[in-house]
């Protein structure tokens, strides 16, 4: 076995395979670019070292300084994770080159299974099913176009080197082909460098189902079942399980096998990936993936096995540990992935910094394969999947138990992510009862519903308390630093004095504003009044984050974080955004008893409500703003006479500027 090995790689997977090299006394060299310097897999490893500047072409996808840290660290052997130079023939040659045992399939396996329009004429040879297609070497439009006419419409143009569902159009009819061609051709030629396309049939809410195989250096081979990887945005795998939902033991045998005859006609080493589309009971060759997948965990929850330790085992030259008749399916394992990215806005990836991660407790039932921790900057440069979450039981249903339960104790703040998305697909009907297929998400816009609801009132007491007891701390700072007997501060009667006095927290949401009168009752206890008289007693206990929260009696559990721009509640109802508005700017709007009504914060004019000269009720909108993607709307204080109005549509609004001003009604 190995003595030490080099991780070419980041994240998460680095972090999963440090995991298992520590588990088999084997040491690991991470490396990182200068944008990971603090990442956690630099740390989590034995040593690691830098290798350059943070694009990826001039650090993670540099050969040379990826082989130059291998020799100087003394690594043995080279495990590329996925991405990067996993499926990278010239590494893999580059590694042998300089006597370093590449962790993965042989080049020539690599370069088989490279272009999808090569490999499905292998596999054609091999007596392995296609999608009906065309992947020809003529790439003439005529040819092509002729191709998609003969397979008939809907056709998918398809990027022959594409990886990532890039360079892929679906085309309803032969008026659409040209441009989409042209398109296709575009995206592959700037992402792979290479416009090769092939044409196939497009096929109708099919299955995504692909079979884990490996295969050892002595002629033996063996697949691991299969993944349902149905569950897709973009054409990007989020959510997979094992075993694939209502799949028959023959048609699994049937799958297996093929996948085995693929990776026996490439003379495959280790562990690699037959992905197969499947419609109407019948599953077609799609491509191989010769690397270990970002979903392999769930084929480990279900077999027992650590696919990295086999990956390890086989590159040192040992036999398959296990023959087909030994491997067996165990319950039901689903996995999700946790991006950084706005479903809201077509999952473009986010950037940003941590600023709260609470992750599920780990055990027999939940784990947790993650590449960050709370406080680290997510940067733009690279895949933006943070984390995965795995859950096992003993089916489908109560897995699904598992995942619903483990996302409600998932914490995620400060960077946009896909966690709300997730919880909604977990929480859905459809998808515990239909067979998962990739239009599952595309068929139910409504998932991704931005904050449907109002902060609850549980939301705004713990907000309130978070703000109170950040007064408080800020108070007693003050008076711990005051040495002055003389000053008001020292006597410490700030808070005394709420005996008597209500203090005033003013909350905006994108619901609009908030506002709550607290009385001190105690140490962490208030009774809240908000506006429009709603009373509660209410008690907080933090711990950190966290607040255990008792509204008249009633105790509920949720997290409060500060950020940036916001104060995020994370609770069983939601997660909310809600922005504190500065006593003074709140006072400076009150004490507008002359009726100027103010920016509470930066934004811009959405809509002006009422005209000069009009009357106006207590509490009528007269001014809608948006910031910091919040709607907020300003209210009338009392009721009177609008004088003058100073709000634009579409102009922005500094932090306290008049926007309206009213007169009292006599
Ligand atoms: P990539 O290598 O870019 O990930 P794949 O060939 O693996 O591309 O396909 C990615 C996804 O695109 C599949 O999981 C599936 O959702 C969809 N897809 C691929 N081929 C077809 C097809 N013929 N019909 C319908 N959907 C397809």
């Amino acid at each position: 076995m190995f003595r030490k090995i080099l991780i070419a790689n980041r994240g998460e997977i680095a972090c999963r395979i440090i995991r298992t090299a520590r588990r088999m006394a084997i040491a690991t060299v991470a490396v990182y670019s200068d944008a990971d310097r603090n990442a956690r897999h630099a740390m989590d490893a034995d040593q690691a070292l830098a290798i350059g500047p943070a694009p990826a072409r001039e650090s993670y996808l540099a050969i040379p300084k990826l082989i130059e840290a291998a020799q100087a660290s003394g690594a043995d052997a080279v495990h590329p994770g996925y991405g990067f130079l996993s499926e990278n023939a010239e590494f893999a040659e580059a590694c042998a080159a300089a006597g370093i045992v590449f962790i993965g399939p042989p080049a020539s396996a690599i370069r088989a299974m490279g272009s999808k329009a090569a490999a499905k004429a292998l596999m054609e040879k091999a007596g392995v099913k296609l999608v009906p297609g065309y992947h020809g070497a003529d790439q003439s439009e005529a040819r092509l176009a002729a191709a998609a006419a003969e397979i008939g419409y809907p056709v998918l143009i398809k990027a022959s080197a594409g990886g990532g569902g890039k360079g892929m159009r679906i085309v309803a009819g032969a008026e659409e082909f040209s441009g989409a061609l042209a398109g296709a051709k575009r995206e592959a030629q700037s992402a792979f460098g290479d416009d090769h396309v092939l044409v196939e049939k497009y096929l109708e809410r099919p299955r995504h189902i692909e079979i884990q195989v490996f295969a050892d250096q002595h002629g033996h081979c063996v697949h691991l079942f299969e993944r349902d990887c149905s569950i897709q945005r973009r054409h990007q795998k989020i959510i997979e399980e094992a075993p694939a939902p209502g799949l028959d033991a023959a048609t699994r045998a049937e799958m297996g096998e093929a996948a085995i005859r693929a990776a026996r006609a490439v003379g495959y080493v280790g562990a690699g990936t037959v992905e197969f589309i499947s419609a109407d009971g019948a599953f077609h060759f799609m491509e191989m993936n010769t690397r270990l997948q970002v979903e392999h965990p769930v084929t480990e929850m279900i077999t027992g096995l650590d696919l990295v330790e086999w990956q390890l085992r086989i590159a040192a030259g040992e036999n398959l540990p296990l023959a087909q008749e030994a491997l067996h399916i165990d319950g039901h394992a689903m996995e999700v992935r946790i991006y950084a990215e706005d479903p809201a806005r077509n999952f473009l990836p986010a950037a940003g910094r941590i600023r709260h991660l609470a992750e599920p407790a780990p055990s027999r039932h939940v784990r947790i394969d993650s590449g960050v921790r709370e406080g680290d900057r997510i940067g733009v440069h690279y895949d933006p999947m943070l984390a995965k979450l795995i859950v096992w039981d003993r089916d489908r249903e109560a897995a699904l138990a598992q995942l619903r339960a483990a996302l409600a104790s998932y914490e995620l703040v400060g960077v946009h992510n896909n966690l709300a998305l997730l919880r909604a697909i977990a929480a859905h009907p459809d998808f515990a009862a239909e067979i998962p297929d990739t239009g599952f998400i595309a068929r139910h816009p409504e998932l991704l519903a931005e904050a449907p609801i109002a902060p609850p009132r549980e939301i705004l007491a713990a907000a309130a308390l978070h703000v109170l007891a950040a007064r408080d701390t800020a108070l007693q700072a003050q008076s711990a630093a005051s040495s002055d007997p003389a000053s008001p501060w020292f006597a410490r009667n700030g808070w005394r004095l709420r005996d008597q006095a209500p203090e005033d927290v003013h909350l905006a949401s994108a619901h609009g504003d908030h506002a709550i009168s607290a009385f001190w009752r105690e140490e962490g206890a208030y009774r809240l009044v908000f506006a429009g008289g709603d009373t509660v007693e209410a008690r907080g206990l933090w711990q950190g984050a966290r607040l255990r929260l008792t509204l008249d009696g009633q105790e509920t559990r949720c997290s409060v974080v500060e950020t940036e721009d916001a104060l995020v509640v994370l609770a069983a109802a939601g997660e909310f955004r809600l922005h504190v508005i500065a006593p003074d700017a709140a006072q400076a709007e009150e004490s507008a008893g002359d009726g100027r009504i103010v920016a509470p914060i930066p934004g811009h004019i959405r809509s002006v409500l009422v005209t000069a000269g009009e009357n106006v009720a207590r509490g009528q909108a007269l001014v809608v703003m948006e910031a910091m993607k919040m709607e907020i709307t300003l209210t009338a204080p009392f009721a009177g006479r609008i004088t003058s109005i100073a709000a634009t549509i579409g102009a922005m609004a500094e932090e306290g500027q008049a926007l309206v001003v009213i007169i009292a009604e006599a």
